[in-house]
Parts: C-alpha cells; sequence; structure tokens
C-alpha cells in the first residue's frame, strides 16, 4: 500500500493452517503474506508459524533450505508467533518428534509433542493471559506439552498449572489455535511486539 509505514508480517506456508492466519491478520489491518522461499522470508518484518504438522514442517523447512536462514533471522530478533506446532519448531528441545527434526531454539522451552490432553484430542477453554483484560477462548488440537520453561520466559497462560502460552523477547508461543476463534487479541498482543521492536 502506497505510503503504509506498518510492518510485512509473513505466516510460514509450506504446510499447516497458513490461511486462517493471514486472514487475522489482514483482518487487524496488516501487511500479511506467505512465506515459502529464502526470498520472501528476506521480505518480512516479523512471521507466525502456525499449527499443522511439525514433522513435517521441519522436513520441508529442511528441504526448502529455509531453516538455517529462518534461525538466523530469529537470532537476530526477527519477532516471531508459534502456534500449536509453531510452538514445537521454535522451542529449544522437541521431546516425541522425529529422529531429525531439529528445533529453532527461539524461546527457552522443552516441549512434547502430542501430549497435551492426550485422552481428549482436541478440547476447548476460556483462558486468562497476561496482557488481555478478559478470558481468551483457545481451541486446543492434539497440543504440545510444554514440559520445562528457562529463566527467561514469561507464562502469560496456564491451563491447569501447564503453560500454555508463554513470550520470550519477541518470541511468543501457544500451544492452541488462536486462529480458530473470532477472537484476536493474542494476534494484537503479537503485534504490539512488533511494534515495540521496529
Ligand atoms: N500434533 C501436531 C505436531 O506435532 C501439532 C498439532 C497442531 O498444530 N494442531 O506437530
Amino acid at each position: 500500500m502506497p505510503g503504509d509505514v506498518g510492518p510485512t508480517v509473513g505466516v510460514l506456508a509450506l504446510q499447516g493452517a497458513s490461511g486462517l492466519h493471514l486472514e487475522v491478520l489482514t483482518r487487524l489491518g496488516v501487511a500479511a503474506r506467505e512465506v515459502r522461499t529464502t526470498a520472501e522470508l528476506d521480505a518480512v518484518d516479523a512471521l507466525v508459524i502456525p499449527g499443522g504438522e511439525s514433522t513435517t514442517m521441519s522436513r520441508l523447512l529442511e528441504v526448502n533450505q529455509l531453516f538455517d536462514p529462518l534461525r538466523e533471522r530469529l537470532d537476530s530478533g526477527m519477532p516471531a508467533l508459534g502456534t500449536c506446532a509453531g510452538m514445537i519448531l521454535l522451542a529449544s528441545a522437541i521431546l516425541d518428534g522425529r529422529p531429525d527434526q531439529r528445533p529453532l531454539g527461539a524461546i527457552d522451552i522443552d516441549v512434547r509433542r502430542n501430549a497435551f490432553g492426550r485422552q481428549i484430542d482436541s478440547f476447548e477453554a476460556d483462558l486468562p493471559v497476561v496482557g488481555l483484560d478478559s478470558p481468551l477462548h483457545a481451541v486446543f488440537i492434539r497440543a504440545p506439552l510444554v514440559e520445562r520453561v528457562g529463566d527467561a520466559v514469561e507464562v502469560l497462560a496456564t491451563v491447569e498449572d501447564r503453560p500454555v502460552c508463554c513470550r520470550q523477547g519477541p518470541v511468543m508461543v501457544s500451544s492452541f489455535h488462536p486462529e480458530l476463534s473470532d477472537d484476536h487479541r493474542l494476534h494484537e498482543l503479537f503485534l504490539a511486539t512488533v511494534a515495540a521492536v521496529r
């Protein structure tokens, strides 16, 4: 958009639920675009890594030679929001992943795949979130369990004392799918971080 000085936010679109994140970001008035290549990564100020299947996304990051450039951007402070599989990819350690699955190490948490709410596979909850003045409706689908949280990590929300939303500097993660409800305040919280570091 001519004269637009706002950030461009990418959504990793190798696999998974990228479309709804793009819609939410667009509805919030942000320039949002799909990221599948290093050139597309270079053109964004921040990145959303959606839910989906983290083992497949990891493999596609490697196949498309995007893993190392993405890790470099994250190391140099690019804001990122990772939801569900995205949380798994951004973690420091992945438990029950593929043996060759490398973590991006952008937030100091260890996560175990498919370990949260195993009995019910998928569930919904209204969550108090630090920074939001009323509970957020959260949809969990085969969610990862956060098994360790480093000292530098802020826990923004919990379910039964387990962290389900965390932040470390410009990196936010949730084990739920904020794009699946009509409540877009988690994306807004993330965009506030993006604006703050620009
Ligand atoms: N279970 C998936 C994984 O391990 C994550 C599920 C999701 O993103 N909804 O990648």
